[in-house]
């Protein structure tokens, strides 16, 4: 739309003493030409705007004029800078408040400063309320205060989006609190339950070395009880630890090309030996490319799965599967595109009812029952899974049906869990 020639400019008006500017303001005014999208339709109304801006100088103003409101967002989409938007309300394509909300949508952060031909009080009011900086009375304003609402609008706009980041900012550092709060109350009361289990036994056996008369056998079996329950003392602070600075984004990965097979045959191969009441089955795709990973955080995936496949089931068969699917097969459970490694493991015990399926992932989420009583285990197992497979770029899920056994799904994309520049951009090449 053509920007109209400006007329000769009238006779200054007596300009009325401005109020002085914050200091924001007056930095930004003294910098910057400021660009105004102004939205009008009627030719001479957008004609008077030119000249009442023309005149202003720390900042200067230049005008971007269209005469509909669905230019106005296309301009705005258009990503070209505009720092006001000078709005009519009566125009062919959009009439009323709606205008703002409809700009407010494409540009909220961009100030918008209606000019309106109607003079009512609640209509401005209603439109400050919608989201306007500022309303203005056609006919009532002039050059001087024109430019000054709109170097207010954008000041406030300013002063709003800082107030909005640093409320923000308040508002994670509130949620990192209750992070750090929660664990705490975990640790107390993780130290509380679980520690005191192998710490007792600890106390007790080292108390019957001390005080009995022992045969060497029976040395060698309480020491090997003390070191067992150290060693599981040992293991929940190793994973309560892992998990912490997981959560904290502490981890970083060390991405190598991973044979996810290998794991698998690698793992499977340790887990036969420690328990021979399993019958451990591989299903493995020969075709399965390597996976960007990395391969100890993996090996501790699998470990995870399986070692929890073999503790929660007194026998039968685990299965492990490994397949390369597309993004289409699994893409509607996963959200991911792509070439994903798909792991199964699948076992034959007791299962996990319906409302833990989700649960059992969240930290010290141990199902109590008659059967998992005497387990071990310290419920950080499945939460440190998830974290390894999410920083992979994955999921992890369960199947079961209580009594019959489970099916833990991990799915993680074949590229790098990183950024990927597009080669156009790099400039490394030669
Ligand atoms: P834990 O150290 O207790 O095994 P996990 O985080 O690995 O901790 O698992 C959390 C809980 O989920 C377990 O205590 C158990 O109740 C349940 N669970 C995990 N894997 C299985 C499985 N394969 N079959 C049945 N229940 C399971």
């Amino acid at each position: 739309m053509p920007t109209p020639t400006p007329a000769p400019l009238p006779a200054p008006l007596p300009a009325p003493l401005p109020a002085p500017l914050p200091a924001p303001v007056l930095q930004a005014a003294l910098q910057a030409t400021l660009t105004v999208l102004l939205v009008e339709d009627n030719p001479a109304d957008a004609r008077l705007v030119h000249l009442m801006l023309a005149d202003a100088h720390a900042p200067r103003f230049s005008l971007v004029h269209v005469d509909r409101l669905a230019a106005a967002e296309a301009t705005l989409e258009s990503g070209q800078r505009v720092d006001a938007v000078l709005l009519d309300l009566g125009l062919p394509d959009g009439q009323g408040l709606t205008n703002v909300a409809r700009l407010r949508t494409v540009a909220p952060r961009v100030p918008i400063v209606v000019m309106s031909g109607n003079d009512d009080e609640a209509l401005a009011v209603a439109g400050v309320r919608d989201g306007a900086q500022d309303y203005l009375v056609k006919g009532r304003v002039e050059g001087d205060t024109l430019a000054r609402a709109l170097r207010y609008a954008i000041e406030r706009k300013d002063a709003e989006a800082r107030l909005a980041a640093a409320l923000a900012t308040q508002q994670e550092a509130n949620r990192q609190l209750k992070i750090l709060n929660k664990a705490k109350s975990d640790f107390v009361s993780i130290v509380g339950h679980e520690f005191r289990t192998p710490l007792t036994g600890i106390l007790g056996f080292s108390e019957i070395l001390r005080d009995e008369e022992l045969s060497p056998a029976e040395v060698r079996e309480y020491a090997g009880d003390i070191n067992a329950d150290a060693a599981r003392l040992v293991r929940m602070i190793t994973e309560m630890l892992d998990l912490d600075r997981m959560e904290a984004g502490q981890t970083a990965l060390r991405l190598e090309d991973v044979d996810l097979r290998a794991v698998v045959v690698e793992v499977a191969a340790l887990a036969r030996r420690t328990a021979p009441r399993h019958a451990i089955r591989l299903d493995l795709d020969d075709a399965m490319p390597p996976l960007r990973g990395d391969r100890d955080k993996l090996v501790q995936v699998v470990t995870n799965l399986v070692s929890n496949a073999i503790k929660y089931s007194a026998g039968g068969t685990i299965t492990i599967t490994l397949t390369g699917d597309t993004g289409a097969e699994t893409g509607a459970e996963t959200g991911i595109a792509g070439t994903i490694a798909h792991l199964r493991v699948q076992d034959e015990g007791m299962g996990i009812p319906p409302g833990a399926l989700e649960t059992v992932f969240e930290r010290y989420a141990r199902i109590e029952s008659t059967a998992t009583r005497y387990i071990a285990g310290t419920g950080l197992g499945l939460p440190i899974v998830r974290q390894i497979v999410e920083l992979h770029g994955g999921s992890v899920w369960a199947e079961s049906t209580p009594g019959q056994g489970s099916t833990f799904h991990v799915t993680i994309p074949v590229a790098a869990p990183t950024v990927i520049v597009p080669v156009a951009l790099s400039t490394g090449a030669a």
